[in-house]
């Protein structure tokens, strides 16, 4: 019997999901793949937000038994810093990410937020409370302006405009014949890597949460676009929690704190410059991209 209800549940959670704006999320955490194994106690309380202190405490999970992937994670992130987490291909950072918007339960330990198990809490509450700009943002076939607007149910006009004005895209959308009735999409406009990422970010202005997590795109953006938007996301950051999944380790170089992951662990945590110093596998991964990106400023310039 508990069988036949499984589909229905699954449509449960996307309906659900859909309705508190966060389909938006699908690229980032495979959302129509995972099954929905959170469930709330029937006596769960809402989250009580004050200001959004996040805690790992001894976090260990995998997506299968016998197959740890997060071995045993310490976090503290105080309320209102930056902690970026970088570390190679499949060391769990996207992961860890998952287990904040409580995608999964974890196997040990426990995630706080301002000492509130998030596992003990409403999940709607928990993800009220998160905003999240995805690697790659999917729009819908739909005006802009609609959107935005997604962000939060009930917007104005006016707020929508304000929370594109806040990510740096309200003159191009001013600029579009439509404005922002122009449709986007398939069959509407093409926005570029960055653009879209603008929408994430005017959708999360409007959604205004406590709590951030932005999980960087992988594919390089020009440096221009890269430099702007790294410009708007501070703005965003600023007075919120933030957990940043870093590629480009030149983004981060501020962060109150980076989280060096490797296979499921912790191996180094500090600011930048302490890391640097310990001659570990931050300053290896920062040596072999300024590498990179000094190749790439040489490299001879393609005629389009
Ligand atoms: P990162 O973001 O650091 O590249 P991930 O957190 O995405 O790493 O993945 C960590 C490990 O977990 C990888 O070995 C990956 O193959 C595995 N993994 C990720 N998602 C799933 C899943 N849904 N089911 C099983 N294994 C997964
Ligand atoms: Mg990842």
């Amino acid at each position: 019997l508990s069988q036949l209800f499984r589909p229905l549940d699954l449509l449960g959670m996307v309906y659900r999901t859909i309705r508190q704006g966060v389909i938006d999320m699908g690229a980032m955490f495979d959302l129509i793949d995972t099954a929905p194994e959170v469930v709330d106690a029937p006596d769960a309380p809402a989250l009580a937000v004050r200001d959004a202190h996040v805690r790992f405490e001894g976090v260990a999970f995998g997506y299968d038994a016998g197959m740890p992937i997060l071995k045993g994670i310490d976090l503290d992130v105080p309320a209102g810093t930056t902690c970026a987490v970088v570390g190679p291909s499949g060391a769990g950072k996207s992961t860890l990410a998952r287990l904040l918007y409580r995608f999964y339960d974890v196997d040990q330990g426990r995630i706080t937020i301002d000492g509130q198990d998030i596992a003990r809490v409403r999940q709607d509450t928990l993800r009220a409370a998160i905003g999240i700009v995805p690697q790659d943002t999917v729009l819908f076939n739909d005006t802009i302006g609609y959107n935005i607007a997604y962000g939060r149910e009930g917007a104005s006009e006016a707020e929508v405009a304000a929370a594109a004005r806040g990510a740096a895209i309200a003159g191009f959308i001013e600029r579009q014949p439509e404005g922002y009735r122009t449709r986007v999409g398939e069959r509407g406009l093409k926005l570029s890597g960055g653009e879209k990422q603008r929408v994430a970010i005017a959708r999360t202005l409007l959604k205004d949460p406590p709590l951030l997590i932005l999980d960087e795109a992988t594919s390089a953006l020009d440096s221009r676009t890269e430099g702007e938007i790294m410009e708007t996301l501070a703005a965003i950051e600023r007075g919120r929690t933030t957990i940043v999944i870093a590629h480009r380790l030149s983004t981060i170089v501020h962060a109150d704190q980076i989280v060096v992951l490797e296979a499921g662990r912790v191996v180094e945590r500090g600011a930048h410059a302490e890391l640097l110093a310990r001659d570990g596998l931050y300053a290896s991964m920062w040596a072999r991209q300024a590498a990179e990106s000094e190749e790439a400023e040489e490299a001879p310039v393609a005629v389009a």
